[in-house]
């Protein structure tokens, strides 16, 4: 059952990261394509390309009929999703496989039980991980909401069930905030994701953002450990790293196995993350999602394990049962990665389309630059604004902040606002460099250091 030949439903900078996988392992590759996406690297990088449709993701991106069009145009057998657009969308999933073609993720059974962020919250609580204090199903009015506050408190969060990317999450400090937030948030959940389901969520103030990455085989299950993202704008992380300071040696093993139980009891299979908040005063951790799909932060953890999880994914949906033993995944020193967004950091993280007129890729030991980037290509200004990921390894964490510093000053990316400033002044800063944070911290470090977001600065 081993693919042969893999359609790679995604762009940007996933889509080059599955190919060279997928060309490692000596599998055959089809990217596609938005009419505005005609001159991007992945097109250049696979071996077939095909234009889906006009440059909006809904015709294109998003359109599954196009897509299963273009496997069978192609005679593609399997399709991986990347993440974002169709990746955690169970009915694709379930489409990919009445096709006949392979899906490279977990099952859309799996999906849509994990992926909605309710149900989710349900299983972690069945297999004894801790959740969040909150509602454990869909809350339907403030009626029904008044219960619930009773056991939160103020402020509350009210979360779609179908959010994501950092968005569908409001915060209500008293009941008339609530009141008023409530049918606005259910408004806004079923307008950005066809579904107003909310859930509430207790706020953990001062927590940090600690996720595990599993891979299952729909048997067993192992963790590679644990990434730290708690350097969050507008709960979208920018900075993440791998492993956590903040963890001693039993947390860390507490957590991961707390992951390992919940992958298992719903017979995982592939690549996948869950994420947890974690209360250092209380020295507590808390189930708030599960990602079924590869994640943009996953190159730390390859860093510090040496697994390529993309591969893992493609042998994993080949059918092979795991071929490592959780005892074989070890943490070899530290890795810190970093979203090269095209904004301007000096200007509200304003979206910066544009062409790039020079680049200079930096290199040496302990180096990784993941990205869709070449000299001469144009940023088109329909979708994310992720252009390249800098990901640094080193045998210590201070070691890895002293070579980011150092590939941050050899990237030369013109033509285009980057978010680079912010990583140079992030790096020099004390509290980054004591790894003293929270999921709260950088929005009052940007309050307070705006000015020193400018590229000259
Ligand atoms: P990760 O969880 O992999 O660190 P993000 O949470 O930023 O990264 O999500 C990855 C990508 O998927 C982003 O481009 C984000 O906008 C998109 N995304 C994730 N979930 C959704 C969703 N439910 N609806 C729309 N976009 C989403
Ligand atoms: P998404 O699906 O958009 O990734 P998450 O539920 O993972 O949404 O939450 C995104 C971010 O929002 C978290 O990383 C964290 O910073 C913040 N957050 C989520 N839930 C809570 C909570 N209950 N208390 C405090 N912060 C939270
Ligand atoms: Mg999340």
């Amino acid at each position: 059952m081993m693919i042969a030949k893999l359609l790679v439903a995604n762009r940007g900078e996933i889509a080059v990261r599955i190919i060279r996988a997928a060309q490692d392992l000596g599998i055959a590759t089809v990217a596609v394509h938005s009419e505005a996406d005609r001159d991007s690297l992945h097109v250049q990088l696979a071996d077939e390309a095909v234009n889906i449709g006009p440059p909006a993701a809904k015709k294109s991106y998003l359109s599954v009929p196009a897509i299963l069009k273009a496997a069978s145009d192609t005679g593609a057998d399997a399709v991986h999703p990347g993440y974002g657009f169709l990746a955690e969308n169970a009915d694709f999933a379930d489409a990919v496989v009445a096709a006949g073609l392979t899906w490279v993720g977990p099952s859309g059974d799996a999906i849509r039980l994990m992926g909605d962020k309710v149900s989710a919250r349900i299983a972690a609580d069945k297999a004894g991980v801790p959740v969040v204090p909150g509602s454990m199903g869909r809350v339907a009015s403030i009626d029904e909401a008044r219960g619930i506050l009773k056991e939160t408190g103020f402020p509350v969060m009210i979360k779609a069930a179908a959010g994501g990317g950092g968005r569908g999450i409001r915060i209500a400090n008293d009941l008339a905030e609530f009141e008023t937030a409530f049918p606005q948030a259910a408004a806004e959940a079923l307008a950005a994701f066809g579904d107003g389901g909310l859930y509430m969520e207790k706020v953990i103030g001062q927590a940090r953002h600690i996720e595990v990455q599993v891979l299952g085989d729909g048997t067993r299950a192992i963790h590679c450990f644990e990434r730290e993202c708690s350097l969050q704008r507008r709960r979208q992380k920018v900075w993440e790293e791998a492993p956590s300071m903040a963890l001693s040696p039993e947390l860390r093993t507490g957590l991961c196995a707390s992951a390992v139980r919940l992958a298992e009891a719903v017979n995982y299979s592939g690549a996948g993350t869950i994420e947890y908040l974690y209360d250092d005063a209380a020295d507590r951790f808390y189930f708030i999602e599960m990602n079924t799909r590869i994640q943009v932060e996953h190159p730390v953890t390859e860093m510090i394990t040496g697994i390529d999880l993309v591969a893992a994914m493609l042998r994993i949906a080949g059918g092979e049962k795991l071929w490592i033993d959780q005892d074989e995944v070890q943490i070899r020193g530290h890795a810190i990665e970093v979203r090269l967004n095209a904004e301007d950091p000096a200007k509200g993280f304003a979206p910066f389309p544009g062409t790039i007129t020079d680049l200079r890729l930096p290199g040496g030991p302990g180096v990784r630059f993941d990205s869709m980037l070449y000299a001469g290509y144009t940023v088109p200004p329909f979708y994310d604004s992720l252009l390249a990921k800098l990901i640094i390894h080193a045998d210590t964490r201070e070691a890895a902040i002293t070579r980011l510093t150092r590939a941050l000053s050899e990237t030369k990316i013109e033509g285009c606002k980057t978010t680079k400033p912010l990583f140079l002044a992030l790096a020099a800063d004390q509290s980054v460099r004591s790894g003293a944070f929270h999921t709260r911290w950088l929005e009052g470090w940007l309050d307070a250091n705006s000015d020193r977001l400018s590229p000259d600065a």
